[in-house]
């Protein structure tokens, strides 16, 4: 898609002059430096087609919306995105009003991280995948103007970096031994429960591998001694952690399962931001953190710092996103337990090139930024 089908968002404004030359050196093979001194904001929807159906506990879907987001200083392009499968509550048309409203022609040093992010996260509540998608673009043009990877610029070693999971959600049997088949590079196998007949799709799954679990019950589990003799019964099932057993607002009752189950209990859906880490320290085990989320790699990180200096486990989750969006993410990626980065390779039109799959682990590229670019023709 041509660039110029991206809507320029009111952040170039002012600037309509410089705009459009960097609009007219688009897909010219001498892409010519446009000296803004401030930040170009551009984005437009872009739908994610699934390779398989999502069947979650309360949902299923064969698509997620999504915005792709384009942030211009000098000549140089970060590239993000905004995610929003719609139990979160966010639209390309909601995301798309966020954007148009943000006006980041006031910046005239991208550098200045904490007050650019803090103005977009002032604009409005919530938005927190549109948020993301500005604070992902951010970074990625960052990383190209210092020309270094985000991992290495936070000190960090992909050595580090744990296999990846891959998801199975909740199918015909003939499905999910498809999928099992189809995922036989992963080392780990997370399962979507919380829904009728999940002890039988783990018994398809076991008859067929036995590879270790990660049970995501999706808040599928109504009461905590259901949740708890779950726990027991995935344990000798060979499962390493149960991710949002219970409904979010069943804090006692988790924090009562937590107490009592043999594997760890981690947060998902109950929790998004920051603060959330302190609030959950004795109710979950650990937190899953995921950029559309946390408004992006600036509060992840700090997440994971927090959780970690408080001896809670960190997980690294994803939507269904872009390589952009994942590998975003995977630049964390070393500081984390557990690691679930499969968004991209579910869905059949990813836009983006360059993240590296190797020995089960999602490794993001040593190049600058976030390290990966657009298929060419997806433009
Ligand atoms: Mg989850």
């Amino acid at each position: 898609m041509d660039r110029r089908k991206f809507i320029l968002g009111s952040s170039a404004g002012l600037l309509a002059t410089s705009s459009l030359m960097s609009l007219s050196a688009f897909g010219c093979s001498t892409k010519k430096t446009v000296k803004s001194g401030h930040l170009v904001l551009r984005f437009k929807p872009y739908e994610l087609k699934l390779k398989h159906a999502f069947n979650l506990a309360k949902s299923s879907r064969t698509t997620t919306p999504d915005v792709q987001v384009e942030l211009e200083y000098d000549g140089i392009v970060g590239y993000g995105e905004a995610s929003m499968p719609p139990y979160l509550g966010e639209s390309v048309e909601s995301v798309t009003k966020f954007l148009s409203s943000l006006d980041l022609t006031q910046f005239t040093d991208p550098f200045r991280m904490e007050e650019i992010l803090a103005y977009v996260d002032s604009v409005a509540p919530n938005n927190r995948a549109a948020k993301a998608s500005i604070d992902i673009a951010l970074h990625d043009l960052l990383g190209k103007i210092m020309g270094q990877p985000w991992y290495k610029i936070w000190g960090l070693s992909t050595e580090k970096i744990h296999p990846t999971s891959f998801t199975i959600s909740n199918d015909t049997p003939e499905v999910v031994q498809q999928k099992i088949k189809e995922s036989e590079q992963y080392k780990v196998l997370k399962v979507k429960m919380g829904v009728p007949g999940d002890k039988e799709l783990v018994e398809t799954i076991r008859k067929a591998t036995d590879r270790p679990l990660c049970v995501d019950a999706n808040q599928g589990w109504n009461s905590k001694e259901y949740a708890l003799e779950m726990c027991h019964w995935l344990k000798e099932k060979g499962c390493i952690f149960v991710e949002q057993p219970l409904p979010k607002e069943m804090l006692d009752e988790t924090a009562w399962l937590r107490e009592q189950s043999p594997l760890p209990i981690i947060a998902d859906e109950a929790f998004q931001r920051l603060p959330d880490v302190v609030r959950f320290k004795d109710v979950y085990d650990g937190i899953n953190i995921k950029l559309m989320k946390s408004t992006g790699l600036h509060e992840a990180y700090k997440m994971a710092v927090l959780a970690k200096s408080l001896g809670m486990y960190v997980m690294l989750g994803c939507m269904t996103e872009t390589s952009c969006g994942i590998a975003a993410a995977a630049q964390l990626s070393p500081m984390v337990d557990w690691t679930d980065l499969d968004g991209n390779v579910l869905i059949g039109n990813d836009r983006f090139e360059g993240l590296i799959f190797e020995d089960g682990k999602v490794i993001p590229a040593d190049k600058p930024g976030l390290g990966v670019s657009i298929i060419k023709g997806l433009e």
